[in-house]
């Protein structure tokens, strides 16, 4: 075959290889291996990552006689990378024993390998670790530039993607943060009024469904313009930054509470007894009346519409949502009305949802 050919079945084979990312990375680099072994008529192939002086074998494809595998260590003095590394360029020796280079090397007395071709391989402008293939055996002919060419064609590949997929995970975990506080409220860190609906539209349809029952709680800070005016905003903060933890605290595992906006709250009790409300408001106002932030002990409002679903609601979900959050609103607008630093609550038949 002449070299022309040659190269072209190579870069075929490589883009073939790099192309199928359904094989995932770790299939990818073994295809890789496996094409150079071929490629160099060799026995050993390696990606190795180096650092402090520790060689750990990333991927590698040997006879089943050569007992290597991911994650096997060794010192770096005790490979040929080490020089491969320290010579910044790509190695090969078809015969290392006679060689200037490798000859007298600690590798070659330990473990007498002939045949070695290797390349560095560099993440962020630094030494990663190398690709390299081996053999017992010498190698019967001399490396061509077209095998120089395919090791370096190789290893472009493998730093690409290494960039690639660090790169990946940057924005998968930036994604998850960004997510994150885009359902966070910013002040209080428990979840906004966003991540409120959204909890509640999956809730509100498993409850209907499952024939259960739920409560929605509306609570207000009594007088909280009072708190700021004679505080100031900055400890007016503080004071919702602790309710917020209050409630959080007080709370079931799988309730969930959310800051509906200024001082007001929401809770979600799913599959509560109207007869464990009772208990409930009362601690959340003994707690929250427990904060030490100001002279005064801090009162709360709340609006409670607690529902049965024996018989489903048959409409939207939505519409179910906002039903059930006015009546907590206007129970929250009688208690403010009976003079604050109470509860009032509201049971209905979901099926009699207008
Ligand atoms: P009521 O007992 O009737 O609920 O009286 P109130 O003063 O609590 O009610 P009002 O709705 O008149 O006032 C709420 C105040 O909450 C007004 C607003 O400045 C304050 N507020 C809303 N969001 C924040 C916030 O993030 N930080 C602070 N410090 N104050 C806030
Ligand atoms: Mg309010
Ligand atoms: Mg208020």
């Amino acid at each position: 075959m002449t070299e022309y050919s040659e190269s072209e079945q190579v870069i075929r084979r490589l883009y073939q290889i790099t192309n199928d990312y359904d094989e995932g990375f770790d299939n990818q680099l073994k295809s890789i291996l496996k094409m150079g072994l071929e490629r160099f008529h060799l026995d050993i192939g390696i990606l190795s990552k180096i650092k402090d002086n520790v060689y750990v074998i990333k991927q590698c494809v040997c006879p089943d006689e050569v007992p290597l595998k991911p994650g096997n260590q060794f010192e770096l003095g005790l490979t040929y990378c080490s020089v491969t590394c320290n010579s910044d360029t790509h190695l090969a020796l078809e015969e290392v024993g006679k060689s200037d280079v490798l000859g007298k090397h600690p590798a070659y007395m330990e473990f007498g390998l002939e045949s070695y071709i290797g390349i560095p391989i560099r993440f962020k402008g630094e030494i990663y670790g190398t690709l390299n293939f081996s053999s017992s055996a010498a190698y019967p002919r001399k490396f061509k530039d077209i095998d120089i060419d395919s090791l370096q064609l190789m290893a472009s590949w493998i730093e690409v993607e290494l960039i690639r997929r660090h790169q990946e995970k940057l924005l998968i975990e930036l994604n998850r943060r960004l997510e994150e506080k885009a359902s966070t409220d910013s002040l209080t860190k428990i979840p906004n009024r966003r991540s409120l609906y959204k909890h509640l539209r999956k809730e509100v349809n498993r409850v209907n469904r499952n024939h259960s029952r739920a409560a929605l709680v509306m609570i207000d800070i009594d007088h909280f313009k009072k708190i700021n005016d004679k505080y100031g905003h900055q400890t007016g903060d503080k004071a919702l930054i602790a309710v917020a933890r209050v409630l959080q605290n007080a709370l079931r595992d799988y309730d969930f509470v959310g800051r509906y906006g200024g001082e007001e709250f929401m809770l979600w009790l799913p599959e509560v007894e109207p007869g464990q409300i009772d208990n409930i408001c009362a601690r959340l106002m003994k707690d929250i009346a427990e904060i030490s932030l100001l002279k005064e002990p801090m009162t709360i409002s709340s609006g409670i519409c607690a529902f049965s679903c024996a018989t489903p609601y048959i409409g939207s979900v939505d519409h179910m949502i906002d039903r059930l959050t006015a009546k907590a609103d206007q129970q929250l607008y009688e208690a403010k009305s009976a003079g604050r630093n109470c509860y009032r609550l509201e049971l209905i038949r979901a099926h009699e949802i207008e």
